[in-house]
């Protein structure tokens, strides 16, 4: 399948010039496996040397002087360094070498001989020095020396300069490759040709070169989203191209609504018609349904699997914990049950014999409505004709989890569903394969959560207050942050707080973290809901989805160092019930202006997209959202950010291209199977069917 003249890019790294079984595995670590990876290996920086002369030598800068060997200076003691005296007509210069190599060094650079010399300048004292120079040759050879030099990532073993070697060998082999940009465009944008970008990647003349916005960066970034893009979309298609079950709105579903505590909100409305319009159409559904913690995504899902049901097929949703998973339960059996429709809750905790019979419900298709966890795609497990899957929290699953529950059912419908909002700019980047729902409207009657922010100082006030409220029967998540170099230092500052707050609550506090079994995470989140707790201290863990209506206080402690987006799905934890309730962002003086503006936006607005949107404003870069763990891809060359602007023409010129030329028969055509070749984004991809 992939094109030949690509063959030079996928070898390994193994068959470049230099690496030996003891750099290969560090090789394979800092770029990847093939000379592609190495090609595609961006630049962090780049040192730019200067000519110059030890008068006018600077602190701290990396230069290259042209020197005479004056004496060579063995170390005083064993541990000392090695010196070389060298002179430039206007003052010394001296050369250190911390690891011995005196009689080598000698052989060298002979007293007498004239050298280049290049390196990083530290003046001591009155003296000059380089220590290890990076370059020491002679004078006819000071050609070899870089005026400019691309700075790679690097680890103990193999230097920048090993890798940029590599780099460059790799960088050789690539090949000229028919233009796939669409020539309009490319023109446009002024994007020079695929090669000659990859060639001024690797070859940067200043900082500004390896700015995002270059042109040369560009262009590499658009190949890479547009590869992309073509991966989804052609996903997609293929997705629509498999037939499934035609489903019928349904006066179950209908009846199930009318016998609703409330009615349905405009965004409900409008979603569960999109969904509808998908299960009607015979066409295999992929659809993503998006909205805040809250929103009301299980009521939307809760219908459409009555319409499953009342075409008499299966459903089920699975989420990520056993205590979501048992929450979905509560909200859905009573309503379905009530229209004759059978749920089980299958879970990691149902054995024996139990759990045979739930199992048996779902063969026979007696239950026509399965919620769980991982429980309900066991090897075990089988359903008489699963039509339908929903996945609650998606990006929690892995790709095989989630392949496992849909072949489960032969062309099972696909509703995924997610609390963690994006941007719209980037939700191509993540969700481009899915057809995409928002409920971006609250249930009504929601009482906005008062939002504070309160320096550390003010702490025992908090606490007090806090004390008040719980005496009255209110509950808290107290959030301690993640952020350390190690997960232990957090945690110590979790247990820290969980004990002074234990202090003064007694046994009402309750801790969780990250490094808990998943079974414990879940006793104590359950001991929270029942009520047991007053007191939640937690790192970030707490369950994104989980429903504790009473809760109705949010502490967050350095606040100033949460996202956005993180603060507001923290937020989004209280507000749930019929309490008055309260976030407190507690903070670190000084706060910083990022900091302050953060807490600026979440006291006005409660939007998350709108939050989303800003957050990524106030970044302008790097990981935004902290997106890496929910599926957002790793980009090589693009940053979904900085590149934002080019992520919709990506996507339009990827469906573009496959309506028109679905077979890549045009030049145009052919030219792009070179460039998906390259990037090989079908075997990566989180794919969601
Ligand atoms: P999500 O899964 O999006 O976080 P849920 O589906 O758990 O939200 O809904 C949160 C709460 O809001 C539930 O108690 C649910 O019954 C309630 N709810 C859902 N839709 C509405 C609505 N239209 N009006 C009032 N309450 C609603
Ligand atoms: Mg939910």
């Amino acid at each position: 399948m992939r094109p030949q003249i690509l063959f030079p890019l996928f070898v390994s790294v193994s068959s470049l010039k230099g690496v030996g079984p003891k750099i290969l595995p560090l090789v394979e670590k800092l770029a990847g496996p093939l000379a592609r990876d190495l090609v595609f290996l961006a630049p962090q920086g780049v040192i730019v040397r200067t000519q110059t002369d030890t008068a006018m030598a600077r602190d701290g800068e990396v230069q290259t002087f042209t020197v005479r060997i004056e004496a060579h200076l063995p170390p005083h003691r064993p541990s000392g360094p090695y010196r070389i005296r060298a002179f430039d007509g206007s003052g010394f210069l001296y050369l250190t070498f911390f690891k011995g190599g005196g009689s080598h060094l000698l052989r060298q650079h002979p007293v007498g001989s004239d050298r280049v010399v290049s390196g990083k300048v530290e003046r001591r004292a009155v003296e000059l020095q380089i220590a290890h120079p990076d370059y020491m040759v002679p004078v006819e050879r000071a050609g070899d020396i870089p005026d400019v030099e691309a700075i790679y990532p690097a680890t103990a073993g193999v230097s920048s300069r090993v890798i940029r070697k590599l780099v460059l060998e790799a960088l050789e082999r690539a090949p000229e490759l028919p233009d796939w940009l669409d020539p309009a465009f490319a023109a446009r944008e002024k994007l020079p040709h695929w090669r000659e970008a990859l060639a001024a990647l690797h070859a940067p003349r200043s900082e500004t070169d390896l700015m995002p916005q270059s042109v040369f960066r560009r262009r590499l970034a658009y190949d890479e989203l547009l590869a992309h893009q073509l991966a989804m979309a052609e996903r997609k298609a293929g997705r629509k191209r498999q037939s499934a079950a035609a489903i019928p709105a349904s006066d179950i579903a209908r009846q199930a609504e009318a016998a609703l505590p409330f009615s349905l909100t405009g965004a409900q409305i409008r979603s569960l018609s999109e969904i509808r319009g998908d299960l009607m159409g015979g066409e295999r559904m992929s659809r993503l349904l998006q909205g805040d913690v809250g929103s009301g995504k299980t009521v939307v899902a809760m219908l459409a699997m009555a319409d499953v049901a009342a075409a008499g097929r299966q459903s089920v949703l699975m989420a990520p914990t056993e205590i979501l998973a048992r929450q979905h339960y509560e909200t859905l059996a009573g309503p379905l049950e009530a229209q004759g429709v059978g749920v089980v809750l299958l879970t990691g905790r149902d054995k024996g014999l139990a759990r045979t019979e739930k199992l048996k419900a779902l063969t026979s298709g007696h239950a026509a409505v399965a919620v769980g966890t991982h429980a309900l795609f066991q090897d075990d497990v089988s359903y008489r004709d699963l039509a339908l899957s929903v996945i609650d929290e998606q990006h929690r699953f892995g790709v095989a989890d989630r392949r496992r529950l849909q072949e489960k059912g032969a062309a099972a419908h696909l509703l995924a569903m997610s609390a963690t909002p994006i941007p719209r700019t980037l939700e191509l980047t993540v969700y481009g394969d899915l057809d995409v729902s928002r409920l971006d409207e609250k249930p009504p009657g929601r009482t906005p959560v008062a939002t504070r922010a309160v320096p550390m100082p003010r702490l025992p006030e908090i606490v007090g207050r806090l004390k008040s409220a719980v005496d009255g029967g209110a509950q808290a998540f107290w959030i301690c942050p993640l952020v350390a170099e190690s997960e232990d230092s957090d945690l110590v500052a979790a247990e820290h707080r969980a004990q002074s707050l234990k202090a003064i609550f007694g046994d009402k506090v309750g801790l969780i973290h990250g490094q808990l079994p998943n079974a414990q995470k879940d006793a104590v989140m359950a001991q929270f809901v029942d009520g047991n707790l007053a007191v939640l201290v937690a790192t970030t863990v707490v369950e994104v989805g989980v429903n504790v209506p009473n809760a109705s206080i949010m502490v967050i402690e350095q606040a100033e160092r949460f996202g956005l987006a993180q603060l507001h799905q923290l937020r989004g934890r209280v507000g749930r019930g019929a309490r008055e309730s309260s976030c407190v962002l507690l903070y670190d003086l000084p706060l910083g202006k990022t900091a302050q503006a953060r807490i600026d936006i979440l006291r006005k607005t409660d939007d998350g997209f709108l939050i989303a949107e800003k957050d990524l404003e106030l970044r302008g870069g790097g990981d935004p959202l902290g997106l890496k763990q929910s599926g957002f891809p790793a980009y090589k060359l693009a940053d979904p950010v900085a590149h934002r602007d080019l992520i919709q023409t990506a996507a339009d010129d990827a469906r573009l291209v496959l309506s028109r030329d679905p077979e890549f028969k045009s030049p145009r055509g052919r030219a792009l199977l070179a460039l998906r070749a390259l990037f090989d984004w079908k075997a990566e991809a989180p794919d969601v069917g």
